[in-house]
């Protein structure tokens, strides 16, 4: 018979401890879904997965402030607790732990958890401490969530990647499950960024997802160049009046590091752009 899931809002380390202990000592196990919040369909595509694969879903809701850059968006970050609740609530979430700022970083912090190989190619380059700040959260949280296995999404490509490296490296024992990209109908990845685009900022970023499709139409027809996948997939950026590129490689899925070749089941194509002010990152397997 289902549980009966009613969505309990923690919001201190000690309790969620408590929380943990008390699942363990049951013998339930345990699936983890961190997130910044603002949860869209992406999100909630995780929840699901985690939901089939363990007793227990413990969601977390904490936008990170060290993984953010002095010029970037970390003020106007999207929230609404309140819908994210409601969001929890109906996709049956066990736990929405939101552990509060002074508690993950109380004055006087001052360990971090770097990562040097797979971390310093593509947004690592444009945003130098991001994946420090990214690490060092996640790696917080896994201490006090204990999960059995933590969810990620395959949108963020380069972040499961550096993650599932610091789980190997420092032997968390935790199983990390990446979970495919879900797009809105028009195939841009939904992303909780989305919401600052106007309808003109919108309709140029459509062109992400087009590009993408075309670069998976060219390794089908048998080009193995990345150089010229990478022109095509520029060019199709460029032509739209609102978006820069910030990076457009195509890399090894599992070490982010550029290959000169294409090969197949092991590349990945990832961009990022600027839609005006708003940073857009998506990828596709090649
Ligand atoms: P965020 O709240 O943006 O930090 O994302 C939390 C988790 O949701 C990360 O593992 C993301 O990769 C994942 N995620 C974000 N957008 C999507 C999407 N469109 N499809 C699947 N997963 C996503």
């Amino acid at each position: 018979m289902e549980k009966e899931r009613k969505t309990e809002v923690i919001r201190s380390t000690a309790e969620m401890r408590e929380v943990v202990a008390r699942l363990r000592s049951a013998g339930e196990t345990i699936c983890f879904v961190p997130t910044m919040g603002y949860l869209h369909r992406g999100h909630l595509s995780l929840i699901e997965a985690a939901r089939k694969r363990a007793d227990r879903v413990v969601v977390s809701l904490f936008v990170n402030p060290i993984q953010f850059g002095p010029n970037e968006d970390y003020d106007r970050y999207p929230q609404d607790f309140d819908q994210d609740l409601a969001a929890c609530r109906e996709s049956g979430v066990d736990y929405l732990f939101c552990p509060p700022g002074e508690e993950m970083y109380p004055p006087k912090y001052s360990t971090y958890v770097d990562e040097e190989r797979y971390s310093r190619h593509l947004c690592g380059i444009s945003r130098p401490n991001h994946f420090r700040g990214v690490l060092t959260v996640v790696a917080k949280l896994f201490n006090i969530v204990c999960p059995d296995f933590a969810v990620f999404g395959q949108k963020d490509a380069q972040q499961a990647a550096v993650i599932r490296k610091m789980v190997a490296d420092l032997h968390f024992g935790v199983e990390i499950m990446v979970e495919p990209t879900v797009r809105e109908e028009d195939g841009l990845a939904m992303s909780s960024r989305n919401i600052h685009l106007t309808a003109g900022q919108r309709e140029d970023a459509k062109m992400i997802f087009q590009a993408l499709t075309r670069a998976r139409e060219m390794v089908e027809s048998g080009v193995t160049n990345t150089d010229r996948v990478e022109a095509e997939v520029t060019n199709m950026l460029t032509s739209r009046r609102r978006l820069r590129v910030i990076y457009v490689e195509v890399v090894d899925s599992e070490t982010m590091e550029r290959r000169r070749e294409i090969v197949s089941g092991k590349s990945l194509l990832a961009v990022a752009v600027w839609v005006d002010e708003v940073r857009l990152i998506d990828n596709t397997p090649l």
